[in-house]
C-alpha cells in the first residue's frame, strides 16, 4: 500500500474550539502508518478531530523498520532529539526526527532510533515479544516527554496511551515538575489487559532511581515491573475507551490487577467512548470495496456479499446470511467459545438452505489459528477462515457481511462493530464493556434496537443471539429497517472530541489555579 497519500499538507480552516490547546498525543501504533489493533485508528483519528476542533495537536510515535521516510515524504528535522537515557546525566540518544502531516492539520513525528525501532514488527516477531522491549518503551515514553520539552509552543496536554507510553507521566512528573507545571499529562486505558510487565531485573531499562522499584510505585504485587501503573500512579487524569469499561476495570473480576489504584482514582477516571473515521470506515467512501454504497443504494452491498462469497469459496447464496468475524485471535475475543458454538450449530442442519455462512478474519494465537483452520475444513461450503492481517480485506468483510459476530469475554471499546453498524452490518454481541454501550438489543427495543445482545458467554447463549440473527435476516421487510437503523447511527468522533476536550480545558484550569 502506498502509504505517502496519507500525508497532507493542507491546513484545516473548520475551527470551533474556543480556546487552541496544544496536545501531543504519544502512541506506540497510529493506522495506517502502523496497527495492531484500535489503538492505532483512534490515534488517527482522534487527534485529527481535536484538530477540526481549532486544536494544535501533534503526533508522536516511532519510525518502525516497515516505515520509509523517504517514500512517506516526511520531512527531516534539522535538530535530532536527545534522549537521556539511564539517568539524566547519563547517556544521551540522538534520535532523528521526521515530520509529516495526517489528515487536516495534524502534524505528526516520527521518531527514529535505529537501535529500538528499526526492525520488523511493533512489539515482537512470530508470536514472541521482543526481549527489549522493557527499554524500547522506556525510551519512548522518555523521547515523548523530551519532544514535549523541546516543541517551540507551551503544550498544554501530554496525552499517553497505553503502557507503551507509561513511563512518560513518570518521567514526566520526576525529572521535570518545574518544566511541566503547565503541561496536564494524561493516561488513556485502550486496553488493560496489556500493561507492559517485565521481570523486576529489569528495572534498569527504566533509567529511574530506585525507590520507584517499589510496590507503591512500578512494582506490582508479584515483583514484576509495570509501566501501565507508573503512568496511573502519575498522570493527571486517567481516560479509558467507554462508559461501560470505565466502571467495569474498578472492579476485582475486570481490573486485571490494578482495580484498587482505579478505584482509588476513580474521581479521576472518565470513560469517553471511541469514534469512527467514516472518511475510512464507512461504504459511500470505501476505497477497498468493489462497490460502495449506502442507505439508498443497498443492492451494492448484495454484489460485495457475492464476491466475497464467490472469491473466497462459498456458494453464494443471496438468502442465507454470511456471518463476519474480524479479530485478534486471543482469549480475549471468545473465539475458543465461538468455534463450538458454530460447530453445533453447523453440525444439526440438514437442508444448504438452512443456518448461515462464516468468514473469519483473524490472526493470533497459533492454538485458535488451529481451531479456526479445522472448523473451515470440516464445513468447507459454511466456513472460510483468512488467516492474517489484512486491511483491505477487513473492510471487505464488513462489506460483504450481513451480521458481525463479536464475542469478546471483555472489551474495552471494540471498534469492529462500531464500523459494521455504518456498513448495514447487524453487530451479534456479547454484553460487555463499549460492546453494551453501543449495540442495544432488537428484542428489548423492537423499534430503536440495532442488534443482537447475549448477556453470557456461554455457547448456548451465542447460539440464541445467532439463530435469532439468521432467522430475523431472513425476513426482509424487518431487516431492512434494522440495517438502515444500524447505518444511520452516528458513531463519528464530534461527541467524544468533545468530551476530551472539556477534560482537556478543565485540566489546563486546574493547572493554573495551582500557579
Ligand atoms: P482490538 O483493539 O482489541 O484489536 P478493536 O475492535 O478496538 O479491537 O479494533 C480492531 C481493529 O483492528 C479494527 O480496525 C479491525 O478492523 C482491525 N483488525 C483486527 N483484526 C484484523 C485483521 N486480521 N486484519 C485486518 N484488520 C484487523
Amino acid at each position: 500500500m502506498d502509504l505517502s497519500r496519507y500525508i497532507t499538507t493542507k491546513d484545516s480552516s473548520d475551527f470551533v474550539a474556543e480556546e487552541r490547546l496544544t496536545v501531543v498525543f504519544a502512541s506506540s501504533e497510529v493506522a495506517p502508518f502502523s496497527k495492531t489493533g484500535g489503538l492505532g485508528d483512534v490515534a488517527a483519528s482522534l487527534p485529527m478531530a481535536l484538530a477540526q476542533r481549532g486544536h494544535n495537536v501533534v503526533i508522536f510515535t516511532p519510525l518502525y523498520g516497515h516505515l520509509d521516510p523517504h517514500k512517506l515524504r516526511l520531512s527531516k528535522r534539522l535538530h535530532s532529539l536527545e534522549v537521556p537515557r539511564k539517568s539524566k546525566a547519563q547517556s544521551k540518544v540522538e534520535a532523528t526526527l521526521w515530520e509529516g502531516r495526517l489528515g487536516q492539520g495534524v502534524r505528526i513525528f516520527f521518531v527514529d532510533a535505529e537501535e529500538y525501532f528499526g526492525r520488523e514488527g511493533l512489539y515482537g516477531q512470530d508470536g514472541a515479544a521482543f526481549e527489549d522491549n522493557a527499554e524500547r518503551f522506556a525510551f519512548f515514553s522518555r523521547a515523548a516527554v523530551e519532544f514535549a520539552r523541546s516543541y517551540p509552543l507551551n503544550v498544554d496536554v501530554l496525552h499517553c496511551n497505553d503502557w507503551h507510553t507509561g513511563l512518560a507521566p513518570v518521567y514526566a512528573r520526576h525529572y521535570y515538575e518545574e518544566e511541566f507545571a503547565n503541561t496536564s499529562v494524561l493516561m488513556t486505558i485502550h486496553n488493560l489487559a496489556f500493561q507492559g510487565t517485565f521481570e523486576g531485573d529489569q528495572f534498569d531499562a527504566t533509567g529511574l532511581p530506585k525507590k520507584f522499584a517499589d510496590e507503591g510505585e512500578l512494582l506490582d504485587d508479584s515483583g514484576k515491573l509495570n509501566y501501565l501503573k507508573g503512568g496511573l500512579l502519575h498522570a493527571d487524569r486517567i481516560t479509558t475507551v467507554s462508559p461501560g469499561y470505565a466502571k467495569e476495570i474498578q472492579t476485582e473480576e475486570k481490573g486485571m490487577g490494578l482495580h484498587a489504584l482505579l478505584q482509588a482514582r476513580s474521581e479521576e477516571l472518565t470513560g469517553i467512548l471511541n469514534g469512527a473515521d467514516y472518511n475510512v470506515w464507512s461504504p459511500d467512501v470505501d476505497r477497498h470495496i468493489s462497490v460502495q454504497y449506502d442507505v439508498e443504494t443497498l443492492n451494492g452491498k448484495r454484489q460485495n456479499k457475492a464476491e466475497l462469497q464467490h472469491k473466497n469459496g462459498l456458494p453464494v447464496r443471496p438468502t442465507l446470511p454470511l456471518i463476519g468475524v474480524i479479530s485478534r485471535l486471543t482469549e480475549q475475543k471468545g473465539i475458543d467459545v465461538m468455534v463450538p458454538t458454530i460447530r453445533s450449530l453447523l453440525s444439526g442442519l440438514e437442508d444448504e438452505r438452512d443456518g448461515f455462512q462464516l468468514f473469519v478474519l483473524g490472526e493470533g494465537e497459533s492454538w485458535l489459528h488451529e481451531d479456526l483452520e479445522a472448523l473451515a475444513k470440516e464445513f468447507p461450503k459454511r466456513v472460510v477462515f483468512k488467516a492474517g492481517y489484512d486491511e483491505a480485506m477487513a473492510h471487505r468483510v464488513q462489506a460483504g457481511s450481513d451480521i458481525l459476530l463479536v464475542p469478546s469475554r471483555f472489551e474495552p471499546c471494540g471498534l469492529t462493530q462500531i464500523y459494521s453498524m455504518r456498513y448495514g452490518t447487524v453487530p451479534v454481541v456479547h454484553s460487555t464493556g463499549g460492546l453494551a454501550d453501543t449495540v442495544s438489543d432488537l428484542r428489548d427495543d423492537p423499534d430503536h434496537g440495532t442488534g443482537f445482545v447475549f448477556k453470557e458467554l456461554t455457547e448456548d447463549a451465542m447460539a440464541g443471539a445467532i439463530e435469532r440473527a439468521s432467522a430475523a435476516y431472513r425476513n426482509y421487510r424487518k431487516w431492512r429497517p434494522l440495517m438502515v437503523r444500524a447505518m444511520e447511527l452516528d458513531f463519528s468522533w464530534g461527541e467524544s472530541a468533545h468530551q476530551y476536550e472539556s477534560l482537556y480545558v478543565s485540566l489546563a484550569e486546574l493547572q493554573k489555579a495551582a500557579e
